[in-house]
């Protein structure tokens, strides 16, 4: 063997060792999260305390199959298997690089901007990537992309915990894209990163539990209905074309592409808990 082909040989071992350390890097990851809370959840609300938890389940229909909810979490174990692909790839291109696609918009001194932006910069984060995963599922709902690429995240239309990554890879892609653009446009402490990453990820868990949490007073007060609670999404997943953002109301009032019918829905969800607690307060 030549000194070229050893070397040649030598970088395709280095690179094919730092592919799979990413990939398995990123599993560890989605396995002490991801995968911890959606288990957690679909073991609590769908198994455990599923049958005494009727009422607070959004769409009252047959339950979705064993074997849909199997290849949402085949999806989603590929979703991180892509998204290390994509963090090993950055790091090739962008070397030093955590979260960004820019180095330099991150800093380590909290008092540099001081805890008042240090906590808006969390809800700017939240408002972003609201607004770039927006325009992005508009375009994954293009006829063209539906049937080849999101149809994968809508295999459940009652949704599980399970479904909320289960994606196709382009899908992973192109969301995952806006994970590190988001924190590329303004400055930001990477413990607000992590905090924005775990707000996210709750978010979309509870997005996709199939019950509604989120208490009356809260998307009733104005002070607070600009934020979608689980029903919001829920619709999506129901009627497919419409509600399209995960965590705030806005784009979707400005777009007009709320359901009609979403507020009505959410108060006839939530008056059935209420109506059930009484009886079971009366049973008592
Ligand atoms: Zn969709
Ligand atoms: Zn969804």
């Amino acid at each position: 063997m030549n000194q070229i082909e050893e070397f040649t040989q030598k970088t395709f071992i280095e690179l094919a060792q730092g592919l799979l350390y990413s990939i398995q890097e990123t599993l560890l990851y989605a396995s002490n999260n991801y995968f911890r809370l959606t288990l957690v959840s679909f073991l609590v609300f769908w198994l455990i305390l599923g049958p005494k938890l009727t009422h607070f389940r959004i769409q009252p229909r047959p339950r979705t199959k064993t074997t849909i909810i199997l290849r949402e979490i085949g999806s989603s174990l590929l979703t991180f298997v892509v998204i290390g692909t994509i963090n090993w790839f950055l790091s090739i291109a962008i070397p030093g690089d955590r979260y960004g696609l820019f180095y330099d918009n991150y800093y380590n001194d909290i008092s540099k901007y001081g805890w008042t932006y240090f906590f808006f910069s969390i809800f700017l984060m939240l408002v972003i990537d609201d607004t770039y995963f927006y325009w992005a599922h508009r375009l994954l709902h293009h006829s063209i992309l539906y049937r080849r690429v999101h149809k994968v995240h809508h295999y459940s239309n009652d949704p599980n915990p399970f479904t909320t990554y289960s994606f196709h890879p382009l899908e992973a892609a192109i969301l995952f894209f806006g994970y590190r653009l988001t924190p590329s446009i303004i400055p930001v402490h990477s413990i607000a990163v992590d905090l924005w990453l775990l707000l996210t990820l709750i978010n979309s868990v509870v997005d996709h539990l199939g019950y509604e949490i989120y208490p009356q007073w809260f998307t009733n007060s104005k002070l607070t209905n600009w934020k979608n609670p689980s029903t919001h999404h829920n619709m999506h997943h129901e009627k497919v074309r419409g509600n399209y953002a995960v965590t705030f109301r806005w784009w979707d009032k400005l777009m007009g592409t709320e359901f009609p019918d979403y507020q009505a829905r959410v108060k006839a969800v939530q008056a059935r808990k209420i109506i059930s607690n009484r009886r079971l307060k009366t049973k008592v």
